[in-house]
């Protein structure tokens, strides 16, 4: 039976991700889902528990998981914590023992919250791009990096970008995997024209694509991505790119859609487990209200069944409910644009009740 570690976190983290459990539910009950949830501490849920951001039963079960599902990390009680104890390191902890070395950042914008892009509507709505984004590598973790005296006395900083073709071809497999459940077009970015890492890149994405001769494959400099996503972001269907342009290039995206509560995410390793997770924080001023958007991690849910459970039609039912509930016209305070509100439990109550209603 597929098991699905469950990890509310802190902040709004338990609260968003009891609306994700619902819907699980939901899918077991309706739709015959067979999965085990077992929850457990991590962030500063995990230092509170167990001393320790990540503790070793909480990792325990991540391995023995299936996929994992992350609400959120981190609050101000735990900033005065020394840094290996910070709610932060249980994430990154998680990532480097798991080898998650695919982030995939979608950008949806549904057509009913066009309005919440600083963009044009005509722009923006009904965009959908993924951003594949290498996590373990590049200029993050190269070796040697630090602060050094030259010379002459004066300081200067350095680190180095630097990835093995095994890194790369790795990053590309996960970037065309994720191209063939998609529209099957994929641009991969790079700053070929000036660093030799990027050649290698661009030599590594060229070779690869041999195997996915569905895929239509596209390269363009980095400098024209970030000018081509806010000029026409709907040309893109799937982008892959190195650690630190993804790192930027996808918060542009997410910020194309104008809506943090919206917006999921999915870290793989080499053979598709993932953890998924919205891509906001633990939003400490709004937590315990009942007020904070459940639907990226909902739609975090989504994104598991497609890309570590093998469930696509469960995957597609979930993103129809959503929408569903937003064409009723139902918004959390993030998305009300001055408008009425639900609450996190009406909102995820409501997504429930339109899974149900689907023909099954
Ligand atoms: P944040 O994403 O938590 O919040 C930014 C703003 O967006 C806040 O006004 C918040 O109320 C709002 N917001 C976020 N998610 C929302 C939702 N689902 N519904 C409605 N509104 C929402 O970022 P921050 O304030 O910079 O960080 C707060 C804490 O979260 C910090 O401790 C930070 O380290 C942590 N953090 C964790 C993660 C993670 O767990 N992956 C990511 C980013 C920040």
């Amino acid at each position: 039976m597929t098991k699905i570690a469950i990890l509310p976190g802190d902040g709004i983290g338990p609260e968003i991700v009891a609306e994700a459990v619902k819907v699980l539910d939901c899918l077991r009950d309706e739709y015959g889902f067979a999965a085990e949830l077992e929850s457990a501490p991590v962030g500063g849920a995990g230092y509170d528990a167990a001393g320790q951001p990540l503790p070793d039963a909480t990792l325990t079960l991540c391995r023995e998981a299936d996929a994992v599902l992350l609400g959120a990390v981190g609050g101000p009680q735990y900033d005065a914590l020394p840094r290996e104890l910070r709610p932060e390191r249980g994430l990154l902890g998680l990532r480097s023992a798991l080898q998650l070395f695919s982030n995939l950042r979608p950008a949806v914008l549904y057509p009913q919250l066009a309005g919440a892009s600083s963009l044009k509507p005509e722009i923006v709505a009904g965009l959908d791009l993924m951003i594949v984004r290498e996590l373990t590598g590049g200029i993050y973790f190269g070796q040697p990096r630090g602060i050094r005296e030259r010379e002459n006395g004066e300081r200067e900083g350095y680190n180095t970008l630097v990835y093995a073709e095994h890194e790369i071809e790795r990053i590309a497999r996960s970037a065309f995997d994720v191209a063939m459940k998609r529209n099957k077009r994929l641009c991969s970015v790079d700053k070929a024209n000036v660093l030799e890492v990027s050649e290698l890149w661009r030599e590594v994405m060229i070779r690869v694509s041999a195997d996915y001769p569905e895929v239509e494959l596209t390269h363009m400099y980095v400098d024209n991505a970030s000018m081509q996503l806010v000029k026409w972001p709907k040309q893109f269907d799937v982008m892959v790119t190195k650690n630190m342009f993804g790192d930027i290039l996808s918060d542009t995206a997410a910020m194309l859609t104008g809506s943090i509560g919206m917006l999921p995410s999915a870290s793989l390793d080499a053979s598709g487990k993932g953890m998924y997770e919205p891509i906001h924080g633990s939003a400490p001023d709004i937590a315990g209200q009942n007020r904070a958007n459940p639907l990226a991690t909902i739609l975090s849910v989504a994104m598991m069944l497609r890309y570590s459970l093998g469930r696509p039609d469960l995957a597609e039912r979930i993103e129809l409910a959503v929408s569903a509930v937003l064409d009723q016209g139902l918004r959390t305070d993030d998305i009300a644009d001055g408008g009425s509100s639900v609450s996190t439990a009406d909102m995820g109550d409501a997504v429930v009740q339109a899974l149900r209603n689907q023909e099954h």
